[in-house]
């Protein structure tokens, strides 16, 4: 007797709970709740592969989607230095574009 089964999706849930397995797995791992927008993924595709080495846990579906498109493998981590330096960037030319025209107008 297993204590899961498989959903409609393909998905593993817990009988007791009702739970998704492979959240389940990612949430002890974490030692914290996922939040709704959260979205662990599995590395190979494989929907019943639910081993923690094997999930990835997605910041929402957009970075999922993005990664399942462009099978782009960089980690969060370091999406979030680039988003930082593009903002950064972003400000720091602003300032000069303001700053230029102050100048020049005034
Ligand atoms: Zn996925």
């Amino acid at each position: 007797m297993s204590n899961v089964y498989k959903d409609q999706r393909g998905y593993l849930r817990y009988k007791s709970t009702n739970r998704l397995v492979h959240r389940e797995v990612m949430r002890n791992h974490l030692g914290r709740r996922l939040t709704a927008k959260e979205v662990v993924h599995h590395k190979d595709e494989d929907k019943l592969h639910n081993h923690i080495s094997n999930l990835r846990l997605f910041k929402s579906q957009f970075w999922h989607n993005l990664h399942h498109k462009f099978k782009w493998n960089v980690t969060d981590p370091v999406v979030d230095f680039v988003f930082r330096l593009l903002k950064v960037t972003f400000i720091a030319t602003s300032a000069v574009a303001v700053f230029y025209l102050l100048l020049k107008f005034s």
